[in-house]
């Protein structure tokens, strides 16, 4: 099995301006292909600082792949770092310098002779053409190693990788193997209890199954190594199956699913306007379900200072409805005392009404998120039930 690094260019990376999430990309891509990956690192816009690196890498990986410093401009160092670690020159290619131009004429626009720049590549490499952008990439090899540099924007990257890089590693290092996951969610159900429901299934093989809790949540990973992609998705499809018969209504959602997206298309369907009020939660119940693509429905949330209790919740939340005109609504107060936090829970819909006090013995800091995924799995299996 070959091995990679992948190694990230560009100096606000370094110093924090953009957040990489290139190498993240990447990482996950190479995993997908059953690509053992044992670093990822960052390096400033500097020939020889990358050049050192680049011949680090060479030394541990069969290939590396850099991100950015294609671009035109004098910091752009990528194509000489790259000839300096591989210890030749750089040379002209007609075909990408020929493509720069056809791309730009469509822009109306020529361009300028530092662009030229872009049409070089170390000497002997493969040029890739880059139809998303004007800045080409290419692929250096020396003996078994390959050292594959792709542009920084990050559109452009996932473009050529998946169109140009995965197939050429597939084909070259022969790789039939494919890792795929799935994840299933699940809520208002303990770590032990899923744990202990699914435990059989915990001890595959192929595909593997595994947990982990987040606040209230408790997210279960199916993970199968296969050939081809339809015998992952098979081998996956049985185990979750499976899974879906021991913990049924427990699931809301797949991959990147969320808990307040099981709950807002429901009443986007009914046309139930919803509104929030909070207290003791930072805003965390207003900022979840506006952070939603079905957040139309979510009319707004306020945020109060005093701590009602739950009849005073209740009436507080009955006439915010009333005012802004949401058929729902949906409450919740928070207070901690000492390390225990209690929360009550409020929602108000045309065809039910919930009023119940919670208990939570888990960090205060993570009150709020344990609150309002509580909270919004009540809403979601009420709502559930009234499809049943
Ligand atoms: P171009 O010529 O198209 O600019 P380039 O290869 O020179 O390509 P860079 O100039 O290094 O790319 O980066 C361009 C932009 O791409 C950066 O300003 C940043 O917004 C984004 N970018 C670069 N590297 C990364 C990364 N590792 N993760 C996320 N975004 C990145």
């Amino acid at each position: 099995m070959p091995s990679a690094e992948i190694v990230t260019i560009g100096t606000e990376l370094l110093l924090g301006e953009i957040v990489d999430t290139n190498s993240a990309y990447l990482a996950r891509k190479l995993r997908d292909l059953n690509i053992d990956i044992f670093r990822t690192s960052t390096v400033g816009d500097n020939p020889q600082r990358i050049a050192e690196i680049l011949q680090e890498t060479m030394a541990r990986a069969d290939i590396i792949i850099t991100t950015g410093g294609l671009g035109p401009t004098v910091d752009d160092p990528t194509r000489e770092a790259v000839a300096l670690a591989l210890g030749v020159g750089t040379e002209f290619r007609a075909e990408l310098w020929q493509q720069i131009i056809d791309r730009l004429a469509r822009f109306g626009r020529t361009p300028t002779e530092n662009q030229k720049k872009q049409a070089y590549v170390p000497i002997g490499a493969i040029g890739i053409q880059n139809p998303v952008g004007t800045a080409p990439a290419f692929i250096a090899l020396k003996g078994s190693k390959c050292i594959i540099s792709l542009p920084g924007v990050p559109r452009e990257m996932e473009y050529l990788t998946e169109n140009e890089v995965l197939p050429y590693l597939r084909k070259t290092y022969q790789l039939k193997g494919l890792i795929k996951a799935r994840v299933l969610h699940t809520a208002g159900i303990g770590e032990s209890i899923v744990d202990e429901k699914i435990e059989a299934l915990e001890k595959l093989g192929n595909p593997t199954v595994g947990l982990a809790a987040h606040h209230g949540r408790v997210d279960i990973r199916i993970t199968a190594k296969a050939d081809a992609e339809d015998q992952a998705d098979n081998l996956i499809a049985g185990v979750e199956q499976q899974i879906r018969r021991l913990l049924a209504k427990d699931i809301y959602g797949v991959d990147g699913e969320t808990l307040a997206g099981s709950v807002l298309p429901m009443l986007t369907r009914n046309n139930w306007p919803l509104v929030s009020l909070e207290a003791g939660t930072n805003g965390t119940l207003s900022q979840t379900l506006a952070g939603e693509k079905q957040d139309a429905v979510f009319l707004g949330g306020k945020i109060i200072t005093q701590l009602p209790d739950l009849d005073e919740l209740a009436i507080m939340l009955q006439a915010e409805q009333d005012s802004l005109q949401a058929k729902c609504g949906m409450a919740l107060s928070l207070r901690t005392v000492e390390k225990q936090t209690d929360v009550d829970v409020v929602i108000i819909t045309p065809a039910f009404r919930v009023k119940k006090h919670l208990s939570y013995g888990g960090h205060p800091k993570s009150g709020p998120a344990w609150a309002v995924t509580s909270a919004l799995d009540i809403f979601r299996r009420k709502l559930a039930h009234l499809i049943d």
